[in-house]
């Protein structure tokens, strides 16, 4: 027993030290925007989570989350639109962030669907309502 004391001390005195966190800069304005957006419905959101929003190129998906760890977005998929970045941030921060599954609802458009809508300008028209969809678990 006494051999496993200095462990738990050791054990009880270290503090988590805090993840550094990577921002692209490009997918700063999209990031801070999921923040608002969840912020505005009183849905609390754990950022410590994460330890990058970065940008990629080359693979195949659009954007990807690995728990626990961060939010990867696809130069060359999203070709850098706009639309296409802000559904694909708030998709991967949905999984990531809010541990939300996919929801592929047949005729209905879902930022949590897990394959991108042809027309991106449908999640714009779309926004207000989808945002609610999406940090729906809090604000009821
Ligand atoms: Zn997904």
């Amino acid at each position: 027993m006494k051999r496993l004391l200095p462990l738990f001390l050791l054990l009880g005195c270290s503090e988590a030290k805090p993840k550094e966190f990577h921002l692209d800069r490009e997918l700063k304005p999209y990031y801070e925007d999921f923040l608002l957006e969840a912020k505005k419905r009183n849905h609390a959101v754990e950022t410590e989570r994460l330890g990058f929003v970065s940008l990629v190129s080359g693979e195949r998906y659009l954007g990807k989350c690995i728990y626990g760890e961060g939010v990867l977005v696809n130069k060359s998929k999203t070709q850098m639109d706009p639309c296409t970045l802000r559904v694909v941030i708030f998709h991967e921060l949905g999984h990531c962030l809010l541990d939300l599954p996919h929801n592929d609802e047949p005729g209905a458009v879902h930022i949590m669907q897990k394959k991108f809508e042809p027309s991106c300008a449908i999640y714009l028209y779309l926004w207000e309502e989808l945002l609610d969809e999406l940090f729906e678990p809090n604000t009821r």
